[in-house]
């Protein structure tokens, strides 16, 4: 096999999930909402099941639902795209894998931050990329243009930027983001853009993409996600935009990883992204709550929280709470000991100098799962 997969294991969310399957702990660990998603897309999926077509959809995506990621995109964030630029995926971590397929060259090197998604560093070393590791402060993790700068050699071709941030749940600043434009457009760098966090804030202000900095609009690939978008993980429905010859890279790679995804999903979101956004802001203000609820319980179990503004999630600082394991122990003695399923922060850094005293909760539950949680948690710490 190749080497990239020889020494790999499941990914972290992969193996918490399955833990807590099997021991039957309460799941904070990998992102998903526990609800069935918003009722009117849901009806849209069973209604495109029975009356639309179950056949392959064009390999690009459907029209509607391109044109619907436009309208979304036009709508909500001022930005302006063409139907034409977007390609659906299943799933933005197909997104990720196509855009690096199509736009690192042997020996190119890519800078990704960290903490970061654990499926980049592998796909672009199979790409054949080399990684090269910025990483992130906590509890700010700032973007410092310094050592992004020392990060960069005549070799660097790309970025991956996640923004909001997964773990940390944090934004990037306008003056952050405008200096890796700038970057960007000086270095002439692509960035793949993550953004698939771009509706899950929580802090009313409206999400800014990289892509509409000076000098971006060819130079990203911005990735966005119905599943976090509508709370619907599971249908692995994404997309991402590109201009020019980085769209024809990005289509092509597509074209033969999954060819399509399935048409009915396709549908559902493409009338979802076109319904009122009221539909959104309730779903937001469910969420918050749920935030804020476990915001409360860890903040009364002792937990220091650390500052958010984005996600799904609540990042704990251990050592800040008294608590002086390592992330790794706590999660899987908190697994084991007491029935809570959280993810380890430092599994989502490559390298060295990790932090190794955060732990992240998913919030997005119902409140007696969540109080529940908090409850075995203060029993235990
Ligand atoms: N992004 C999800 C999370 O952070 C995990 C995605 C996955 O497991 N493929 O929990």
């Amino acid at each position: 096999i190749h080497p990239v997969y020889a020494q790999m294991e499941r990914t972290v969310f992969d193996r918490m999930s399955a833990l807590a399957r099997e021991t039957g702990a309460i799941n904070l660990g990998q992102g998903f909402p526990d609800g069935p998603g918003p009722a009117p897309v849901i009806e849209a999926a069973v209604r495109a099941l029975r009356e639309k077509s179950n056949q392959y959809p064009p390999g690009a995506g459907l029209p509607e639902l391109r044109e619907a990621v436009c309208t979304y995109y036009a709508r909500r964030q001022a930005l302006e795209v063409s139907p034409q630029d977007v390609t659906v995926t299943s799933g933005a971590t197909e997104a990720i894998a196509a855009s690096l397929l199509a736009l690192v060259k042997p020996g190119d090197e890519v800078v990704l931050f960290q903490p970061a998604y654990d499926a980049y560093a592998p796909m672009v070393l199979r790409a054949g990329g080399v990684p090269v590791s910025v990483p992130l402060k906590p509890p700010r993790f700032r973007y410092e243009t310094s050592a992004i700068e020392e990060a960069l050699t005549e070799r660097t071709r790309l970025l991956i930027l996640n923004d909001p941030l997964n773990p940390a749940g944090t934004v990037a600043g306008e003056e952050e983001l405008a200096a890796i434009a700038r970057i960007c457009v000086d270095r002439d760098l692509v960035a793949i853009c993550d953004e698939v966090w771009e509706e899950v804030r929580f802090d009313g202000q409206p999400h800014r993409s990289l892509m509409s900095f000076e000098g971006m609009a060819e130079r990203c690939v911005k990735i966005g996600s119905a599943g976090k978008i509508f709370g619907v993980t599971g249908w692995k429905i994404g997309w991402m935009v590109g201009r020019g010859e980085v769209g024809h890279g990005l289509v092509h790679a597509h074209q033969f990883l999954t060819y399509a995804s399935a048409p009915p999903l396709q549908w559902a979101v493409a009338e979802g992204l076109t319904l009122p956004v009221a539909m959104l802001d309730e779903q937001r203000a469910a969420w918050a709550a749920s935030r804020a609820r476990l915001m409360a319980g860890l903040d009364r179990a002792g937990f220091i929280v650390l500052p958010n503004r984005a996600t799904w999630f609540l990042c704990v600082d251990l050592t800040a709470s008294g608590l002086h394991t390592g992330d790794r122990e706590f999660a899987e003695r908190a697994i084991r000991e007491a029935g809570v399923a959280t993810i380890p922060v430092s599994a989502l850094y490559a390298g060295e100098g990790r932090p190794e005293h955060i732990v992240r909760f998913c919030f997005t539950k119902p409140d007696a799962v969540l109080d529940e949680a908090v409850a075995r948690l203060a029993a235990f710490r």
